[in-house]
């Protein structure tokens, strides 16, 4: 007899253990070393230039799988199918810049013998937790002679770290009462990076100065460097196992770095897809999808043009393609969190463990500002998800009016591109280390992978 009622499984029902432990530990290795969007795409060029991807903009180029790298901060990876463009492209989007801490552009101060660097943070977070954690510098200066110098530490365990310092409990009566918005004010995220004064040249003793002696001996880096520099603050250490059973993974930039690295590798390890496949890894999505390196840029036309002219694919415009393109946007949900559950709808809401989420509209309030997949597209992604056995559920972030969010679903969706929401859940979702089941990764790089590999079909 047909089953009538609709039940989901838990994905570790679903999945062979041993495969998803071992692709969480190449996870974990790419997660821990890649914090910014300038070293996802220098890691994605490495590794799209060992499966023998092109780089599109190279004069030889004639049409074969490529790569096009977009400022250095995002990467479209593009591999041809059996049936050419001229039929669409399966898109898989997600984005690479998560959450953090920018320093300003003139940074450098001392306060009562201590140096510290003035910062603006960058996407959505709860300031209160970026005190007192163990932070590292990751960046680039630009010299003044031009000559570009590359920052990385607090990584390996001899560097020294970065931090942000709070009120000890006994001072901190009146902070207490404030609301958690304000505990931490945006001011007050500047980290201490350095104590020990030094005599300069006019015989003043200075912390500030001697930090720039330091800077410069072991950059070249004067104070006017900071100008021309994109320096941030990010969780140190590396991505660590959570549980006796080591089920989940506790890291900085899961949001988005998790899809980024399902759809990398659901692309690399899919032989010959049925149309062309694409994996876009973006820039700017925590800030709006803004600039050349967002989402709303027109990179992907300008380097579709590139493709098909190289290619000597003429007759179709690159609107129509997209028109006739599918796309998942391949951003994270939020799981139901055991000790939150009041604000999600227990029906709706994504479980943790139990696949990629399927979201069909983001948004807030009524909807707003979602894209809100069709129900033929909503179908064809079940069917499938389900012919190819890909744990998945279908979740809707936060109950009706608690709050919301968007993803990059609709910039794509404007181009005439069938678009849905589909990403793992995770715990803690913005803080500086979010929580990702190992099921759940799995799920995602089996979703893209079938995805960018098999024909979609919208039922009429
Ligand atoms: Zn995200």
């Amino acid at each position: 007899m047909e089953n009538l009622e609709y039940k989901n499984k838990n994905a570790w029902f679903r999945l062979q253990k041993p495969e998803v432990m071992d692709f969480a530990e190449g996870y974990k290795e790419f997660i821990s070393k890649n914090k910014t969007e300038r070293e996802v795409v220098n890691f994605a060029i490495g590794e799209a230039e060992k499966a023998g991807f092109k780089d599109l903009f190279l004069e030889s180029y004639s049409g074969e799988d490529f790569f096009a790298v977009n400022d250095l901060k995002s990467v479209l990876i593009f591999k041809n199918g059996k049936a050419d463009i001229t039929q669409g492209i399966n898109i898989v989007v997600a984005h690479i810049d998560s959450p953090r801490i920018d320093i300003k552009q003139n940074p450098l101060y001392e306060k009562f013998d201590v140096a510290l660097l003035k910062t603006h943070y960058y996407g959505g977070i709860k300031k209160y937790q970026w005190a007192t954690i163990p932070l590292a510098i990751h960046g680039v200066v630009i010299l003044k002679s031009g000559e570009k110098v590359e920052l990385s530490l607090g990584e390996s365990p001899e560097d020294p770290v970065f931090v942000i310092s709070d009120l000890l409990p006994h001072l901190g009566r009146k902070q207490m009462e404030k609301p958690a918005r304000e505990v931490i004010e945006g001011e007050a995220l500047d980290p201490i990076i350095g104590s020990i004064p030094e005599k300069g040249k006019d015989g003043k003793e200075s912390v500030k100065k001697a930090v720039l002696e330091i800077l410069h001996r072991e950059y070249g880096l004067v104070e006017e460097d900071f100008i021309s520099a994109e320096i941030t603050l990010v969780p140190a250490g590396v991505a660590r196992d959570v549980g006796f059973d080591k089920g989940a993974i506790l890291s900085y930039g899961h949001d988005d770095k998790i899809c980024a690295y399902a759809a990398f590798r659901g692309l690399l390890d899919t032989n010959i897809p049925e149309r062309a496949a694409l994996v876009m890894l973006m820039d700017k999505e925590e800030i709006g999808s803004e600039g050349t390196t967002g989402s709303q840029s027109d990179f992907l036309e300008y380097a579709l043009e590139k493709y098909m002219k190289a290619s000597g694919i003429s007759g179709i415009s690159v609107r129509e393609v997209l028109h006739r393109s599918f796309a998942l946007s391949a951003d994270v949900n939020a799981a139901i969190d055991p000790l939150y559950p009041e604000v999600f709808e227990e029906q709706n809401a994504a479980k943790f463990g139990h696949g990629i989420v399927v979201t069909k509209f983001t948004g807030s309030g009524g909807k707003y500002n979602s894209s809100d997949a069709s129900a033929e597209l909503v179908y064809a992604i079940r069917k499938l998800f389900n012919d190819n056995e890909v744990p998945w559920q279908i979740g809707e972030l936060g109950k009706v009016d608690v709050g919301g969010g968007g993803t990059i679903a609709k910039f794509l969706a404007r181009r005439g591109i069938e678009t849905i929401d589909a990403g793992p859940a995770l715990l803690s979702m913005h803080a500086p280390h979010e929580i990702a089941s190992k099921a759940d990764l799995y799920a995602s790089y089996e979703a893209y992978r079938v995805f960018l590999s098999k024909k979609i079909e919208l039922i009429k």
